[in-house]
């Protein structure tokens, strides 16, 4: 029987990394039009926020699922990423698509594990 999760999984690396880098290109484009370049920019480098993974041994483990394990990929720190969308500062509010974002590719990277 055909099962889509694991379908999906045969294209996980392509998928984590497209959704890292080429989708917040596309939500740049949508959601700020007139500055998208600079905001897919901006997005790309919220993925400082893996810099966590330095803290933990070994750094990268593919059977790892990142949410709920690195301390800036917790659900509190999802919390507080989330909270960003709604200070109204351009900016800001970039960083926390990118971050949100983020931690929604992770989650669909343990989801396909
Ligand atoms: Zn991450």
């Amino acid at each position: 029987m055909f099962c889509m999760i694991e379908f999906l999984s045969q294209y996980q690396t392509i998928i984590h990394y497209s959704f890292h880098f080429l989708v917040p290109g596309l939500l740049s484009f949508v959601l700020f039009k007139k500055i998208w370049k600079s905001a897919w920019f901006v997005m790309i480098t919220t993925m400082f926020v893996d810099l966590d993974h330095l803290f933990a041994n070994p750094i990268f483990d593919p059977e790892r699922c990142s949410i709920g394990f690195h301390f800036l990929h917790t659900p509190y720190a999802v919390i507080v990423y989330f909270l960003l969308l709604f200070i109204p500062n351009k900016w800001i509010k970039i960083i926390g698509v990118g971050l949100v974002f983020h931690m929604f590719t992770d989650y669909v990277d343990c989801l396909l594990m």
